[in-house]
Formats: C-alpha cells, structure tokens, sequence
C-alpha cells in the first residue's frame, strides 16, 4: 500500500470498488519504485460503466448548449485548481521533466478543456439545405481508450470534444500513467458532472480495453495509441459497425531546405524530436537535409544532443527524463542496438543514471530512407538524420513512410509551403510554426482516422440528420 493507492473505479458519478480485488502497481520511471496501485477492471466492471453512461445519455444530450457548457465551466475550474498536482502526478509516474510537465502536460489540457467549455455553451446554427433541415445530433456513448505519453491531454482531447457535443463517456487510461486521469475524476465529482455522463474504469488493454471497443452498448471508439492496437479496435468496432477514431503512431520528417536558418532549425528540430523523451507521437523523428547543409547540421545536431541534461525530472536542469518503461526502454535500445547508420551522438555505452529507465539522446547520420530506423517509430530520443539533394528528393523521402502524422519544413516561405502542401500528413509546421491547440489534429495513411481538437475535433462525436419538410 502506498499513499497515492486508489483503489475504486468512477462509475454513474461515485467512487464505487471493482468487482475484482486484482491491482495493478504503478511504478516512478526515474527510481524503479512502486509509487501507488490502481484496480484491475474487469469486462463486468466496464458492463456497469457503459450502462449507467447510457442511463445518462438522454439527459446530457437534450440540455441546452449552455447548460452543458457550463458543466464544461465548472470542470475547468475544478481542474485548474489541481495544476500543479497535474504536473507533478505526471512528473512521478511518466517521468517528464517539471517545467515541461507544468506547461504540457497539465497547461495543454487546461487549454484545450477552456476551448470546449466555450464551444460546449455555443448552439449549432440551423442549416437548410433545399427543403432539408440539418440537424447535429450526437453519436452516443462514447468509449475512450488512450496512452501514457501525454497521458491527461490524450485523455482530455476526447472527454471534453465528446462532452461537448451531448456525449456520454467511459474512460480507460493507460495502465501505465493512471493517476493523473484520476485528478481530472476528483475534478469531475467536485464539479457536479451529472451521474454517469463521465466514467472511468481502469485496467489493461486486453482486458478493459478489449471490453470496451467490443461493447454493443458503445456507438463510438475515440483511441489514441499505437497503430497495432489500433487495428484491433478497429476490426472489434468492425462487427456492429461502430464508430472509431483513431490517433495512432507518427514517423515525421523535418525537411530542412538549402534556404534555412541551419542553426535554428536543428536546434529547433532536435527539441522537437526529443521531447518528453521522445515520447511523441508527432516528435520529427527524421532530419532531412540539403546536401549543402549536411556535414554542418549533423555536427550541430550531434552537439545539441550531447547537451541536454538527462536525470531526476524534478531537478530543474533535468531536459531529458526517463523512458516510461523498462519494457520500453529495451524496446528502444534495440533499435538502437540493430542500428547501421553512422552514431554521431548518444548511444547505449553513452553515461545514464543506473536506476531508472533512461536512454541517452542518440542520433544516427546517413540513415538509409528505407532502414528499420527511418521506418519505425522508435518511440525514445533517437533523431535520424538523411540528406536530400533537392525538393522533390525531400519529399520523396518524407513521404516514403507508412505514417503521415506530422512534419516540418524550415526554408523560405514560399518554397517552404510549396513543400508543406506536398507532404502526406495531417500537419506541418514551417519555420518553426506554433502548435495551435484549436487546429484540426489527426492523421493520413496509418497514422489514424478522423481529427482531434477545436471545431473538427468536436465534429467527430456528432452525426448528420437531413429532415425533409
Ligand atoms: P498502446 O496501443 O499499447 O496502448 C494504448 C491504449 O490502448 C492503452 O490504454 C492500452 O491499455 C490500450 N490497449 C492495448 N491493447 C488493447 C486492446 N487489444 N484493445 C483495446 N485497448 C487496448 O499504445 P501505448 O504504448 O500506450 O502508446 C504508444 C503509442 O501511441 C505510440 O505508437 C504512439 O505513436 C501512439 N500515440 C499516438 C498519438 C496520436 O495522437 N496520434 C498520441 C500518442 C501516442
């Protein structure tokens, strides 16, 4: 037993225990120890989850715009209150360092859940089209599956965008990184979400996860995850043609043209690719670079990396924290391990805490396009770096992927946006462009289906009605 154990599920707006007396322990990826305990739901546990949701639905889903939002409101504020519990929970059991935990982890769905409270508030205009009236309706209950990486943000991403739009939720977090989705549960109760509107129950994937997307009590399957699993809610939501969304891996390309701020963008690049340790499912993982370039950018790249402080995330200095998992870092270390390219930083002899599941910031020059390493999503600080010789090579090698989540290009604008608008994936920044949380988010090819965030996100837990008068 440890002080943060929470030992019930959130069910139709109470704290109840599971049917099971099974746990699951939680462990701090920096020191290796087992900081709390969660239960191990159940396919029963999930049977009461959906049912008390589907209790809920015609309720939240007949209240006018701005009552719902004002739920929204007041969960906000509720949320917001726990900030810096947020940053930290997340700081102990993912590992991501603290100021990237307080502005990321904790501010971006703070963001995005203001975002929807005011969308929630705001009706849908009547549309006519012919002697058609439209009307948006929503789907139903929703089922929402998501990961440890950003792991109160994923959660968010979905509730609110399905609350928003007259849905009803059962939530599964990752095993690996509950206790933050807890906190956004507390904040519910204390706000006063209806009974039943949000539920969470907490478990495996194999278990609770399979229960959920296999549910015919559920109308929609909102994951975020790995595109492996992602298949498999696809072909479970497949047999009773439910809906799904799904926000799945990335391998993105950071094209740097022969016209680029070099400095700012490899600076800016390896940021990108390594942050929350690479723990990113948009993290530009490939560095593509002009011929002319090369030899300069791999250098500068292969300093910058070699600067980033690994350690406790709690040390302020910390850059680099550890990876979620000691199954993940030795998934990680075997990329590495069977890596042919050219090491020009990092590496597995490179110096790490011995306790704690941290990976050195590596980076590879001369990577093949085709090589395992410019292929899979590694899902650690590892950067690749490939030159190019001309645009249409650059976005040759860029699209020469089965993802399409992400990307960046760094040169003149008008070059720049020429290659942008080539590149298959659902984004690209140029020159360093902001993340804009209210941008449609999602992917092309295997990096998912649907959008998540602002308007498009929300339109994804609504369905069309065409009345004919
Ligand atoms: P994962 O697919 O293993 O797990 C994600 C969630 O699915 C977890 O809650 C897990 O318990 C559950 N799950 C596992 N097996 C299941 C099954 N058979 N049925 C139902 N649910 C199941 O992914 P992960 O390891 O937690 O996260 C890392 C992956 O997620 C990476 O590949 C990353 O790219 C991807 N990701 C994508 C995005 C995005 O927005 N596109 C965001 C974050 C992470």
């Amino acid at each position: 037993m440890t002080s943060l154990d929470r030992p019930h599920l959130f069910l139709g707006g109470e704290w109840v225990p599971p049917a099971s007396t099974e746990t699951i322990p939680v462990e701090n990826p920096a020191t290796e120890e087992v900081i709390a305990h969660v239960p191990a739901g159940t396919a029963a546990d999930v049977d009461r989850a959906v049912a008390a949701a589907r209790d809920a639905f015609e309720e939240w889903s007949a209240l006018p715009p701005a009552e719902r939002g004002a739920v929204l409101d007041r969960l906000h504020t509720a949320l917001a209150a726990r900030a810096g519990d947020i940053a930290r929970t997340v700081g102990l059991e993912l590992g991501t360092p603290l100021k990237v935990a307080q502005r990321v982890q904790a501010g971006l769905p703070l963001t995005v859940l203001r975002g929807y409270a005011d969308l929630a508030a705001r009706p849908v205009p009547p549309e006519q089209i012919g002697n058609s009236l439209i009307e948006h309706e929503p789907v139903g209950v929703v089922g929402a599956i998501t990961p440890w990486n950003y792991p109160l943000h994923q959660v968010v991403a979905k509730v609110a965008a399905a609350l928003a739009a007259g849905c009803t939720v059962v939530l599964k977090p990752s095993e690996l990184t509950p206790l933050v989705a807890y906190l956004l549960m507390d904040a519910a109760a204390e706000a006063g979400v209806p009974a039943g509107v949000l539920n969470m129950v907490t478990g495996t994937g194999p278990v609770v996860g399979a229960a959920i997307a296999g549910h015919p009590g559920v109308d929609m399957v909102s994951f975020t995850g790995s595109t492996a699993t992602g298949r498999a809610i696809s072909h479970a939501a497949a047999d009773r043609i439910a809906r799904v969304a799904l926000e799945l891996g990335g391998k993105s390309a950071n094209v740097i043209l022969e016209d680029a701020d070099l400095v700012k963008a490899v600076k800016v690049g390896v940021g990108n690719a390594f942050l929350n340790s690479g723990q990113t499912c948009t993290a530009w993982t490939r560095m593509l670079v002009h011929r002319s370039l090369y030899d300069e950018a791999v250098s500068l790249a292969a300093k910058t990396a070699a600067g980033y402080p690994v350690g406790d995330p709690f040390d302020e200095a910390t850059r680099l924290g550890p990876l979620v998992s000691g199954a993940q870092r030795q998934r990680v270390h075997g990329f590495v391990e069977r890596a042919t390219a050219r090491l020009v930083a990092g590496g597995l002899d490179a110096p790490v805490p011995g306790t704690g599941h941290f990976v050195a910031p590596t980076v590879f020059a001369d990577v093949d396009p085709g090589s395992e390493l410019a292929q899979e999503e590694i899902f650690g600080p590892v950067l690749s770096i490939i030159p190019f010789a001309d645009d249409d090579e650059a976005v040759a090698i860029a699209n020469n992927s089965r993802y399409g989540l992400a990307g960046g290009v760094w040169g003149s604008d008008e070059r720049a946006l020429a290659v942008a608008r080539r590149m298959r994936t659902g984004a690209v920044d140029i020159n360093g462009g902001a993340f804009n949380p209210v941008a449609p988010f999602g992917g092309y090819k295997q990096s998912g289906i649907g959008r998540e965030l602002g308007e498009y996100g929300l339109a994804e837990f609504r369905q069309v009605k065409a009345i004919q008068r």
